[in-house]
């Protein structure tokens, strides 16, 4: 028994050091401890060993440790050999990649990689916060906006951004949220340009597109942080006002993902511009999809720039160059418009072939020539965190908003469909992400709001959001059934349906955002001490290399001891070991959880970029999975996070709660996927027993809390109005969303008349068929009151226009608005030419 506990007090001792990351003495310290110990017979109650050569053996590992705890003989006998064998394997990170890791600044997700997340940190990003001005704007122009749009005139009859849509965005400051005062725009906040975003979202995927692309990388933010004084003060006050409409050419047709590889190329040369000679770039150019483009006058155009003279004195390959071009430039083609998932909002190529501009149209001058894949970069990160994650996260609100409506409205065998359970199973999916994402998309907003750049987060937002989002209108649309299906000005549902994929598509496609960029390149920025290692092995000068390499390296061991332990510890003992922060009260276990798992998730990426290496990029199977882990952490934490910022309601525990077992039993299957399938199969076995020593523990959310969250939420009230904040909410009966809104009051105020009416007919004593007036009936039978009647009949047509569908005349389907044959532009038609 003494053995026992001696044993695996032993244990207990190197579990400690391991999770304090205890330096090197301190483990040859216990491992001289435990010889001494296994010597004189304590660990195993047999008779002290003697003095053969085994027992002198013993001490080796003492022995080494105690060497390597030498500064001097650790660096030649470990760090040295480590380093030079790293400079050998590491492929070269190229200089676009670098620009992407150094762009962005790491947040919240580095605390999920350090395997001990900071409560305070968390805690620290401020709840959503708006100026009075802001809170105005939102409550003012921009619900006139949402009231004025007509969705299926936009998408359906015009196929086209009304001119008066037009007139009210430029009117009213919508194209310059994010150009600051001083220069004419609105000077908004990120949280205030994604709530404002968020809000057209849920009114018109057409709509929120010409706003959010003058907001989010382009023209004016490109101008607004890197322009010279001369192209602030002339461009940002007419693009603020609306008196130049922007757009930015990146993609072209060879070079879409890859886009740092576009054959788009300029020459420095002199050459004549107004009648003068001056320097300037001859560019060749080639672009599709470009938003704004057909209706753009300033074009921003990404091209690599030459200078075979070295006239800018930066060598010949200058590198990737942004500048601004007015469309009407000579040379300039703007070409006709692509039907992206026909949408409304203009997209359409552009090109150009020799066109003369002068040097100074780069935007930041001859001084920035070069620098446009790190400009561009730095936009995105931030960028990449607002525009997309605003309007999936609204779209998901959405469809809560009109589908809890229509699933109590809606009756089929004698009841609300909503109360079927397998109705009640995506509802509530729809549910838990309507909060999730809303409660990432505040806290992201809030951490660029104070000035962050986060580039991973913004990647896993983007990614997230709008995958969710798909999930979500697929939910929805099933849940209504054909009134989904059919389309017409009374479809609620089309224009999300139809426009989700141009969310997964823009700013990085999602299968690229989600295997490459999340966690590939993310790893090295969120992980404490990677980055360091690669750079330091990456400098050219070895001597300088190797002390940078040394401090990340020793560090480096000590944090994945310090995670293999913690990791163990806090799974086998089921995260009872982790603090919590004290004002978690109901929350504190999913505090730890969250601890916990952020402990296995730190202890498995760490192994994954070791042992992996280069190979990062092409296992994609395991960077995905590791990609949907951390989001899994990362949107957990915002989910906490919201409920106390919101005050811990009352109803919302469930939420949180179920939202929580999810979200661990997702992150699980991700983990485990991983561990299953680790290319080093002899890794499996030491990753498994770390990360589910006890096995998968994690469980997700019982049907019967998911029944307790919908019918949480299926009532009008508050905590559905929490649910769906912020969105545009229409009263109007004449409004396809607004007359659900108004029925769904009048049906649940009808319900005991309606229990009386169908307990009634269900009883034979009242026949509801076409031609009869069962209302009346049941008023004569002295079933109801003739109030209860008249309720009954409002609610019965109300419904009845609730459920229609649209029907047309075969004429008005004619497709008026395609021209057959030629609407390519390839390189075929510019070879043509
Ligand atoms: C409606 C619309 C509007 C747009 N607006 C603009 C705009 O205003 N300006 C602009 O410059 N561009 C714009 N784009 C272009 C958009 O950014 C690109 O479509 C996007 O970058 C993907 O390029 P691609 O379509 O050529 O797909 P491809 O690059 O051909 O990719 C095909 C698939 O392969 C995947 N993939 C590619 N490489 C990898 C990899 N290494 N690892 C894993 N998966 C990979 C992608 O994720 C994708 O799923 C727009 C596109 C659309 C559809």
């Amino acid at each position: 028994m003494a053995t026992v506990v001696l044993l695996l007090l032993v244990v207990g001792a190197f579990l400690a050091l391991g999770m304090a990351r205890a330096p090197m003495w301190a483990w040859a310290v216990a491992v001289g401890l435990l010889t001494l110990l296994g010597q004189s017979g304590a660990l195993d109650g047999a008779e002290a060993a003697g003095h053969g050569i085994l027992s002198w053996l013993a001490w080796l590992p003492f022995v080494a440790l105690s060497l390597l705890s030498i500064p001097s003989l650790r660096r030649s006998l470990i760090v040295a050999p480590v380093f030079d064998k790293v400079r050998t394997i590491l492929p070269k990170v190229s200089d676009t990649e670098a620009q992407a890791l150094e762009a962005g600044t790491v947040g919240f997700d580095a605390e999920i990689f350090s395997g001990t997340p900071d409560w305070n940190k968390l805690q620290s990003i401020p709840p959503i916060q708006l100026s009075a001005e802001e809170q105005a704007f939102l409550d003012g122009p921009t619900h006139q906006l949402c009231a004025m749009i007509n969705d299926w005139q936009v998408r359906h009859s015009l196929r086209e951004i009304p001119e008066d849509i037009w007139d009210f965005v430029k009117k009213n400051g919508f194209l310059g949220m994010l150009i600051s005062k001083e220069h004419g725009g609105l000077g908004f906040s990120p949280q205030a340009q994604s709530l404002i975003l968020g809000k057209i979202a849920s009114r018109s995927p057409d709509i929120v597109t010409i706003v959010m692309v003058p907001n989010s990388l382009g023209p004016g933010e490109l101008i607004e942080k890197y322009g010279t004084d001369a192209q602030k003060h002339h461009y940002l006050p007419r693009l603020a006002k609306g008196e130049e409409v922007p757009c930015f050419s990146l993609t072209g047709p060879t070079s879409g993902s890859d886009a740092a590889t576009m054959r788009d190329i300029g020459y420095v040369m002199r050459g004549t511009y107004q009648g003068n000679e001056t320097l300037g770039v001859r560019l060749s150019w080639e672009k599709r999809y470009i938003t704004l483009g057909p209706k753009a006058t300033l074009v921003g155009l990404a091209f690599r720039l030459f200078d075979k003279d070295n006239l800018l004195g930066k060598g010949e390959d200058v590198g990737i160059t942004l500048a601004l071009i007015p469309a009407d430039h000579p040379g300039v083609n703007i070409g006709r418009r692509h039907l992206p998932s026909g949408a409304a909002f203009p997209n359409g190529p552009n090109w150009g072939s020799d066109v003369f501009i002068p040097i100074d149209w780069i935007i930041g001058g001859e001084k920035m020539a070069g620098n446009g894949w790190r400009m561009l970069m730095e936009c995105l990160s931030a960028g990449r965190a607002i525009s997309l994650p605003s309007s999936a996260t609204a779209g998901v609100k959405m469809m809560l908003r009109v589908t809890s409506a229509y699933a109590r409205v809606r009756k089929q065998f004698g009841l609300p469909v909503s109360r079927m359970e397998g109705v009640e199973e995506p509802l509530v999916r729809i549910i838990e992400t309507a909060y999730v994402n809303e409660a990432a998309r505040a806290m992201t907003a809030a951490m660029v709001s104070r000035g962050e750049r986060p580039s991973v987060i913004s990647a896993l937002m983007k990614y997230q959001t709008t995958e969710k989002m798909r999930r979500a209108v697929n939910d929805a649309m099933d849940i209504h059934g054909g009134r989904a299906i059919c389309d017409g000005p009374s479809n609620y549902l089309q224009s999300a349906y139809q426009m989700v994929p141009v969310g997964i598509t823009v700013e990085g496609a999602n299968i690229l955002t989600r295997t490459l960029i999340t966690f590939a390149q993310g790893a090295l920025r969120s992980h404490p001490y990677l980055y360091k290692e690669v750079q330091a092995a990456q400098n050219p000068d070895r001597a300088r290399g190797l002390d940078a390499f040394e401090d990340a390296f020793d560090n480096h061991i000590a944090f994945s001891l310090s995670n293999a332990t913690g990791a163990f510890v806090h799974n086998v003992t089921g995260g009872a070991l982790v603090s919590a922060p004290d004002h978690a009260q109901r929350m504190g276990h999913w505090y730890r959880q969250l601890a916990r798992a952020s402990r296995s998730y730190a202890f498995v990426a760490d192994l994954t970029v070791a042992l992996l290496g280069g190979g990062l990029k092409t296992k994609q199977k395991i960077t995905g999975r590791m990609a949907d882990a951390l989001s899994e952490l990362y949107m957990l934490a915002a989910t906490l996070k919201r409920y106390d910022d919101d005050g811990r309601p009352a109803g919302d525990d469930h939420i949180v709660t179920l939202a929580a077992k999810n979200a661990l039993h997702r992150f699980q299957e991700a983990i485990g996927g991983t561990i299953d399938n680790f290319p080093a199969h002899w890794a499996r076995p030491l990753m498994r027993a770390v990360v589910f020593p006890l096995g998968r523990r994690f469980k997700p959310a019982s049907d019967a809390l998911g029944h307790k969250v919908a019918k949480h939420v299926l009532q009008p009230g508050e905590a559905r109005d929490r649910l769906t904040r912020h969105i545009f909410i229409s009263k109007d009966v004449n409004d396809p969303t607004g007359i659900l809104e108004v029925t769904l009051e009048k049906v649940i105020a009808a319900e005991p008349a309606e229990k009386k009416l169908e307990k009634a007919i269900r009883d034979g004593i009242v026949r509801r068929y076409h031609g009869i007036d069962w209302f009346a009936d049941a008023e004569t039978k002295g079933v109801i009151t003739a109030a209860e009647a008249e309720q009954l009949r409002e609610v019965e047509s109300l419904v009845a226009r609730v459920i229609a569908v649209d029907h047309f005349d075969p004429a008005e389907l004619k497709p008026n608005y395609v021209t057959p044959g030629h609407n390519l532009r390839g390189n075929e038609a510019l070879a043509a030419e």
